[in-house]
């Protein structure tokens, strides 16, 4: 029997958090490098993978700027250990990629050595980053949310700082810094520490600079905390006359094939309605909706959509999946749009949904309605829902408060005429069940995903198709 133990030793990059010495030390301590992963070094020119971070706040420009300076941070170890001998300068290359959101549905990580990702923060500390080995890979995590002192306080002669994250993001040089210190991790480096502990808080602070790129804490300047000699001297001695060796040899990315289905990642994938009518003059969208299971979910990866139109020719688009794990696309329908049948089917995560079909048909062929009059006027306009009701619904389908709630809303939508359902029918009971779209739909509109008009169609259609009863 064979026991496979993964050992992940975490390397953190903290925030200096320690005690500042208001008073000089004597500079009689020693400093060398602590625990190494010599056993981990690579064996080829590493690949380091970077994933683009969904970050809904940041601008794309920022994020760029992110990447670019995290590309350059890893980067910096390539080009100084280059500098440091004219011989072997090509045994020292990394080869940094990038994955763009789009592109990482389906990459394949088999060739990456180094994985870099943005993470918001570190639950444990408060840190700009860390570095993990894992699963026969360095993974990188740089905290893209800046820090503030939250706290100061005196014992003695020491001064104490408490460091805690804020809302701001991180400035683009300071994560390139960081990545420069955890990729020095994946190299193998331990950190350079003191054993004197005032001296590694002052290392991070002005007027030091650092004595090593490879210090516990972070210095406030990342002009002051660069890749220094004695660490170039260091990666020379772990890896000898070779550098980092050849470059890997790497198989190529497989596109993906899809031979059997894998099911049990979607909750959830729909179209309001089974047929649609074109009509001419009235172009509107129709919403493709569902939702993925918490085990499949997978924050900031894409969902690949498959429509195959009447005519048999297919179009994929990607739509991301909210924190909600809900996702929705529209579709336009106008004179143009093609009559009959469409099937859609979804890929995400290495899952596949169930196969959906809905029909697009000209208005001609749109049933003549059975001649029950109508008596309450049809509304020409949704009139804008009361805020109220918005968080009653959203409560209802996070599953804070009854059917009965819910229902109530619903009552009150009837009473104002906002809902069209025949006269005779007054008050609204609760069913034994409401169907899970119901809520997933209700959530949507809670969350500003679907218009107001879209609710009250879903809601309207509910009650006139009976899923929800009214007597
Ligand atoms: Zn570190």
């Amino acid at each position: 029997m064979r026991f496979i133990i993964i050992i992940a030793i975490a390397f953190v990059l903290l925030i200096p958090l320690f005690a500042i010495p208001t008073f000089q030390q004597e500079a009689f301590a020693k400093a060398d490098y602590g625990l190494s992963y010599s056993q981990h070094k690579f064996s080829n020119q590493p690949i380091v993978c970077i994933y683009e971070p969904n970050v809904p706040n940041a601008r794309d420009v920022i994020v760029e700027s992110w990447i670019k300076e995290t590309v350059l941070g890893v980067e910096s170890w390539q080009h100084d250990l280059a500098a440091s001998e004219y011989n072997l300068k090509d045994r020292w290359n990394i080869h940094t990629q990038v994955i763009s959101l789009e592109d990482q549905v389906f990459f394949d990580n088999k060739d990456c050595d180094v994985e870099i990702r943005f993470v918001k923060l570190d639950p444990n500390y408060t840190a700009a980053g860390w570095h993990i080995f894992q699963n026969g890979k360095s993974q990188i995590s740089l905290v893209y949310t800046e820090t503030e002192v939250c706290r100061t306080w005196i014992e003695g002669n020491i001064r104490y700082t408490e460091w805690c994250y804020k809302d701001d993001l991180v400035r683009s040089k300071a994560l390139g810094n960081t990545a420069t210190h955890e990729f020095g991790h994946a190299i193998s480096l331990g950190h350079y520490t003191s054993d004197n502990p005032y001296e590694n808080a002052e290392w991070s602070s002005d007027p030091v600079r650092s004595p090593s790129v490879m210090t516990e804490a972070v210095h406030y300047n990342e002009e002051k905390n660069k890749i220094r000699p004695i660490d170039i001297n260091k990666v020379k001695e772990i890896y000898g006359g070779e550098g980092f060796g050849e470059p890997k040899q790497t198989t190529p990315q497989n596109s993906p094939v899809f031979e059997s289905k894998t099911l049990g990642g979607f909750e959830s994938l729909f179209t309001l309605e089974s047929t649609y009518y074109k009509e001419p003059g009235n172009t509107y969208y129709l919403t493709i909706s569902g939702k993925v299971t918490e085990k499949a979910y997978s924050k900031g990866q894409n969902i690949l959509l498959t429509t195959t139109f009447p005519d048999g020719h297919d179009e994929e688009q990607k739509v991301l999946a909210v924190g909600s794990r809900n996702f929705a696309t529209q579709m336009r329908v106008d004179s143009s749009a093609e009559t009959g049948k469409y099937t859609i089917s979804a890929r995400y995560m290495g899952y596949d949904s169930e196969t959906i079909t809905f029909s697009i048909l000209d208005a001609s062929e749109k049933p003549i309605p059975k001649a029950i009059p109508k008596v309450t006027p049809e509304p020409k306009e949704i009139k804008s829902l009361p805020t109220w009701l918005k968080n009653n619904v959203k409560w209802w389908s996070q599953g804070s408060i009854d059917d009965q709630s819910f229902t109530q809303g619903i009552e009150y939508l009837i009473s104002d005429g906002i809902i069209n359902v025949p006269i005779t029918e007054k008050t609204v009971s609760q069913t034994d069940e409401i169907p899970l779209w119901v809520r997933t739909n209700a959530n949507w509109w809670a969350e500003g995903m679907i218009t107001d008009s879209d609710f009250v169609k879903g809601i309207e259609y509910l009650v006139n198709s009976g899923i929800i009863q009214v007597k």
